[in-house]
């Protein structure tokens, strides 16, 4: 019989400092965090969300997208980075006025691997952008969505911790492809979408074919049942 089996109070010491260690420790790990990806529900709802992404050139507003689901009242949400917010002013300013047009946080500087900026630099790319996008709209945020969709375990807890959640998406869309035609944006998207999903456009100028699918795509997804929503009614 094992005498450590018997006599715990004999074990080596590593053991037992591990232990302890690994006891104190538990209590400061970050809640678990976790990436949205879809809506909770199994209804043909879907969110059709556009990021603003700008980093060091200046990027406009597709009016083309904007226009079309404004004309037609259709929910939709806007990840804007806080660059974006300061070169569209007025655009978003107008859509900040629409109860069906949501409007979120994509950082302030778009830094493709946030991961890499230390904790206070995380919380500033927040904050900054939320004010940008404020002034802008007159909006707040709630949610946020990494550039790149690129993030590590202390990333994301870092903004949780700062009360957001991060929502990205259920599948790429590809629009950022230049090759990427209206004909096969369309195909893809109504392949791929399932009920609850979160699709994900460029409303930025590099969504090179969206605005002339969208309406496409809208009209077969409404054939098929589907309405479309803001995140915000959707998740917590
Ligand atoms: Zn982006």
């Amino acid at each position: 019989m094992c005498r450590a089996w018997r006599r715990p109070d004999i074990m080596p010491t590593w053991i037992s400092r591990a232990a302890l260690a690994w006891l104190l420790l538990l209590p400061a790990l970050p809640a678990a965090a976790k990436v949205i990806t879809r809506l909770p529900t199994a209804d043909k709802v879907v969110a059709l969300t556009f990021d603003a992404c700008e980093s060091r050139t200046p990027a406009f507003l597709d009016h083309g997208i904007s226009d079309f689901l404004v004309a037609h009242q259709i929910p939709f949400t806007i990840f804007v980075s806080g660059r974006f917010a300061r070169h569209n002013g007025a655009a978003l300013a107008a859509l900040g006025k629409l109860d069906f047009v949501e409007l979120e946080n994509h950082s302030m500087n778009h830094f493709n691997h946030m991961e890499r900026l230390p904790d206070q630099a995380i919380r500033q790319e927040l904050a900054e952008a939320d004010a940008a996008l404020f002034q802008a709209s007159g909006r707040h945020s709630r949610y946020f969505r990494f550039p790149a969709g690129n993030y590590d375990a202390r990333s994301l807890a870092v903004v949780e911790q700062a009360g957001y959640k991060v929502v990205h998406w259920s599948f790429a869309s590809g629009d950022p492809g230049r090759s990427v035609t209206p004909a096969h944006l369309t195909e893809w998207v109504l392949l791929k979408t399932r009920p609850g999903d979160i699709l994900i456009f460029h409303i930025n100028g590099r969504g090179w074919s969206t605005a002339r699918a969208l309406p496409g795509i809208v009209a077969a997804l409404q054939r098929r049942g589907y309405r479309f929503t803001r995140l915000d009614r959707m998740l917590p």
